[in-house]
């Protein structure tokens, strides 16, 4: 499968799409140095609120997953104190359950991304229901929790997609900017772009099965988190969008939520 051209449709959808972002009058707040993380025997499991109205937000979305390196991923974040949004794919969940369970233990949000990694716009409605169950239950098997964002594939949706949406309680998320992490494959210019496309509330399309991603990550969130962004999960930040099931964010050129 070509994850390139597709990669390239989606940002293509997305780069339209931007809503700017309200920019409320926001002092940045300087992150407090990140504690280093203790062995602690139980993860816990409930999320630090955050709020982003008051402080500077970020989220980091990992796609495609559980990739291989999630695990190494997991330890980066916990270290760091930071959160992220994993948009899982049903047919590796049901590979590595492991990583998706201690993603949901360590305070991380999972959001459904397919099963097989379709374009859901060239799918019959009974198609997408399915290919968003299986993950559902594939997630739910591995996590005991269900998600409750939708990526479709590529970033690609339509009224169909939205309606089939609508009927799971979900909203569908989509990105701000992207870090190219597919296309350079290089630890200097993922951090680079990353950092280059980084704004208050952005949510930023990254993939664990991207080796050189995992590997940039400690540098990365360090840099990001001295320049006051608190790394948070999607959910943190749509939170003040009031999404409906269906709704799409941020929204694509021509969409009316
Ligand atoms: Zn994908």
């Amino acid at each position: 499968m070509s994850r390139q051209k597709s990669s390239l449709l989606a940002i293509a959808v997305v780069t339209l799409a931007l809503t700017p972002v309200p920019a409320l009058a926001q002092t940045p707040t300087p992150t407090p140095a990140p504690k280093p993380a203790v062995a602690a025997k139980k993860p816990a499991a409930k999320k630090t609120p955050v709020d982003c109205e008051q402080v500077k937000c970020l989220a980091l979305t990992f796609d495609d997953g559980p990739g291989k390196y999630a695990g190494k991923l997991l330890d980066t974040l916990k270290k760091y104190d930071a959160k992220a949004t994993f948009f899982l794919e049903g047919q590796y969940v049901k590979a590595r359950p492991a990583f998706v369970k201690r993603m949901v233990q360590e305070g991380h949000d999972v959001g459904n991304h397919s099963y097989t990694h379709p374009d859901f716009t060239k799918l019959e409605p009974a198609a997408i229901r399915s290919e968003i169950q299986k993950t559902q239950d594939a997630v739910k098997k591995a996590a005991g929790v269900e998600p409750k964002l939708l990526r479709p594939p590529y970033g690609l949706a339509d009224i169909q997609v939205s309606e089939v949406a609508a009927e799971f309680d979900m909203p569908i998320i989509l990105w701000t900017a992207g870090s190219r992490d597919w296309d350079t494959k290089n630890v200097g210019a993922i951090e680079k772009q990353t950092l280059a496309v980084a704004q208050q509330d952005g949510i930023i399309l990254m993939h664990d099965w991207v080796k050189q991603t995992v590997d940039a990550m400690p540098s990365l969130i360090k840099t990001l988190q001295g320049k006051g962004y608190h790394l948070v999960t999607v959910s943190d930040i749509v939170k003040r969008q009031n999404l409906q099931p269906g709704d799409a964010f941020p929204l694509p050129e021509g969409w009316e939520n």
